[in-house]
């Protein structure tokens, strides 16, 4: 291939993972001044393919949230909502969108459209009191799927197992009654056949998703999967189900394989890889990410593309011939594993840590997110049971800079480089090999 064709290709899903974004809001502006409402969901359970068959705009408020954060201008919203008497340590997406609400809706990538309807599913308690604001400011409908989980590690269920059918049939039901309510609040018909067409779509970016991931194992790495990561998350949470999503992947499949036949790593010089648990520090995200860069130190995986891609990892194949019922199975399998990713990560990571050549698992609990940050001392520890890799747990927020202290964070993951030097000279079983 020439160098030509290799420079359109290498970088092409950050450009338009970027440009898909830039369209999205532009769509999302058009619907704000067309007085349109939107879908206003979540990453955990978007159920964005039902939701485009009524040809509703898709408001992703936790995206929006996050976007304020690596822009630097959330203080601003966090401050606006704590002088209403929201709590400074609440689930900072929250309080940014009580003030992205209270402006009209504006943000710093465009303006959003209000709620006509909020869809939501239990993955986060968080999910249901924010959806309760929308209620209260707006008197729209919304409609809470509760997905039942999984109770201890490794518990999950699959087809043919009768608890599993049970609650397949439970979430059927929900999504039927969804339905019928999506077509009360869009005065739309609901067309089985672009709900196959939505489906198809989302096969698609799920395979791709998959793939992404898993060509990550190459060495050395192919992308960073808390800095590119991230922008693939945001197409694969703000088109799932639709073309653009679909195609995207593909291409960024395409360009995955591309980097790995011809040895393209990151732009860092690789040498320590690493897993990332918890949520990203979005105040301070680009130098957070060089904070372990600058070792040589690169994100091969994390849970965050899990369980903030709503399970899409699991890469459900969705049966076109039984639309409906095959979306319930879809939703409860890939909510599951969100789920079972934020609360019971351990196994997953000592695989990874195995399947992906680990040398370090970074924990990283923040103060406003207590649904995946709770708990995530005790996965340390079983993960350091179960396999010898290195740990570095450090705190922060994903939203909120007074707690964010980059001198601390820098101390902690400057030794945390340096035990991993000293476990790499270190003769195998002798001093040094802690942890
Ligand atoms: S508490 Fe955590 S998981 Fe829940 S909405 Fe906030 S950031 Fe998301």
């Amino acid at each position: 291939m020439g160098p030509a064709a290799l420079a359109e290709i290498v970088g092409r899903g950050n450009r338009d993972g970027a440009r898909l974004f830039r369209e999205w809001f532009e769509d999302l502006g058009r619907a704000a001044v067309d007085g349109r409402g939107g879908a206003y969901v979540f990453v955990m359970g978007s159920l964005g393919e039902l939701l485009r068959v009524f040809d509703l705009p898709l408001v992703f408020p936790e995206i929006n949230s996050l976007q304020t954060a690596v822009r630097h201008v959330a203080q601003e919203y966090l401050n606006e909502a704590e002088d209403l008497g929201y709590s400074s340590d609440l689930c900072g997406y929250v309080k940014a969108d009580v003030a992205t609400q209270r402006r009209g809706g504006e943000l710093p990538m465009g303006r959003i459209p209000p709620p006509k309807i909020a869809v939501l599913t239990n993955a986060c308690n968080t999910y249901v009191k924010w959806a309760e604001i929308w209620e209260r400011m707006y008197r729209m409908p919304c409609y809470v799927l509760d997905v039942p989980g999984t109770r201890a590690d490794g518990t999950q269920t699959w087809r043919g197992n009768r608890d599993f059918e049970n609650d397949r049939r439970y979430v059927a039901a929900q999504i039927r009654e969804l339905i019928a309510l999506l077509e009360q609040v869009t005065g739309k018909k609901f067309d089985i056949d672009r709900l196959r067409e939505s489906l198809q779509n989302a096969n698609r970016l799920g395979r791709g998703w998959k793939r992404v991931l898993e060509l990550n194992r190459s060495r050395p790495s192919l992308f960073n999967a808390l800095s590119d990561g991230t922008i693939y998350l945001g197409v694969c949470n703000g088109f799932r189900g639709a073309p653009e999503g679909a195609v995207y992947f593909e291409q960024l499949v395409e360009e995955m394989e591309l980097k790995q036949r011809e040895g393209i790593g990151t732009l860092v010089d690789e040498r320590f890889r690493l897993v990332f648990v918890g949520v990203p520090c979005y105040p301070i995200f680009r130098r957070f990410t060089e904070l372990f860069t600058e070792h040589g130190g690169t994100f091969v995986n994390s849970t965050y593309l899990w369980f903030a891609s709503g399970g899409a990892n699991r890469a459900f194949e969705y049966d076109l011939a039984d639309p409906v019922e095959s979306l319930a199975e879809g939703l409860l399998v890939s909510v599951r594993d969100a789920m079972d990713s934020m609360f019971y990560p351990t196994t997953a990571l000592a695989e990874m840590v195995e399947t992906y050549a680990v040398d370090g698992v970074v924990f990283h609990p923040i103060k406003s997110c207590r649904t995946v940050s709770t708990g995530l001392a005790d996965n340390r520890r079983a993960l350091m049971e179960r396999c010898s890799v290195s740990t570095l747990f450090v705190e922060s927020d994903m939203m909120d800079q007074r707690v964010v202290s980059e001198a601390q964070l820098k101390n902690r993951i400057d030794a945390f480089f340096e035990g991993l030097v000293s476990r790499r000279l270190a003769p195998a079983g002798g001093a040094g090999a802690g942890r």
